[in-house]
């Protein structure tokens, strides 16, 4: 038996279903200890608790983004392990698209092994594992594609070319600090650098040299600054909250400016809102957990 016309119609809407962002990126399990001090070589020191928590930049910037009310489809890998499965169930539970989450039976899920002393101080090792097999062969029909460095370099420069092709805008977190190549860059429309890993990208200018439309840093307690090729267009102050732990925070920014710009904000505005939703992540400990929703980021905002 045939299908019925609405039916059929209704598939093929479906199937060329416009995401607002697709983030390719990386998908972790935190495993975090806390201890009175960091062990030297050799040394064996007592923790004092132990915590286990989703993370990973691009699973982060996916979850912002889907909180900030934007329809988001994620391209990474997990492994055939259970944390694979338990953080499959996490991109779906947020409503995020895993057609294009690959799980790599062979391959162990990428894992970070955070430790935290009582300073507050961390030492981290990230364990790519199945990070470093993402593949992308297709991306889904969408406006925006966002990406950092946890996956591989090949991957996001594939997945940049495949975006512009589509005419979709670029963003690159160019998180953890590394030197993007150019070929990479000069396929990004907007690059978001950390005041730290701005030295790592060889400043504003190298950026521009590169190619890349427009460049926002991000300052922490400092806010945020949108520059342009040859000049500092604006400085955005941070908003004024008592954070308790800023894991996440650029994480938060990130995701929210990809979904602003998504529905078609200029960057300055897209800045603000994703200045709120940086703030909003620090008021609450983790990465995952603490990424805000738009109605308290529009609170926020409104307040201000
Ligand atoms: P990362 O988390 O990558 O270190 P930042 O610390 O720059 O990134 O944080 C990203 C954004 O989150 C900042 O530009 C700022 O808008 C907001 N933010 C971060 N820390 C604070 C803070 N202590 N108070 C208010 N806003 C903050």
């Amino acid at each position: 038996m045939g299908s019925h016309p609405t039916i059929a119609r209704a598939n093929e809407a479906y199937a060329r279903r416009m995401f607002d962002v697709t983030v390719v990126g990386s998908l972790n399990l935190d495993l975090v200890a806390r201890m009175p001090r960091l062990p030297g070589p050799g040394e064996t020191v007592s923790g004092i608790s132990y915590d286990e928590f989703a993370g990973g930049k691009g699973l982060n910037q996916a979850v912002a983004a889907a909180r900030s009310g934007t329809s988001v489809a994620m391209v990474g890998a997990v492994g055939g392990d259970h944390a694979g499965t338990d953080l499959r169930a996490l991109v779906r539970g947020e409503g995020i698209d895993d057609a294009r989450i690959a799980t790599i039976e062979d391959a162990a899920t990428g894992r970070a092994m955070i430790f935290v002393d009582g300073a507050a101080e961390n030492s981290i090792v990230v364990i790519p594992g199945s990070n470093a097999r993402v593949e992308v062969a297709d991306l889904p029909p969408t406006r925006v594609v966002l990406a950092q460095l946890e996956t591989t370099v090949p991957v996001v420069t594939r997945a940049f070319e495949l975006a512009h092709a589509a005419a979709a805008t670029t963003l690159l977190n160019p998180a953890p600090g590394a030197e993007p190549p150019a070929g990479l860059l000069a396929n990004c429309d907007v690059v978001v650098p950390h005041e730290h890993e701005l030295g790592l990208v060889g400043g504003v200018d190298a950026l521009f040299a590169a190619g890349v439309g427009a460049v926002v840093v991000t300052r922490g307690a400092a806010g945020a600054d949108l520059h342009r090729p040859g000049q500092h267009v604006l400085h955005v102050d941070a908003f004024p909250v008592a954070p308790v732990d800023t894991t996440g925070a650029g994480d938060a920014f990130c995701g929210a400016l990809a979904s602003r710009l998504s529905v078609g904000d200029e960057l300055a505005t897209a800045i603000r809102y994703a200045t709120a939703a940086g703030a909003l992540a620090t008021t609450t400990p983790g990465a995952v957990p603490s990424q805000p929703t738009a109605d308290a980021i529009r609170d926020l905002l409104g307040r201000a």
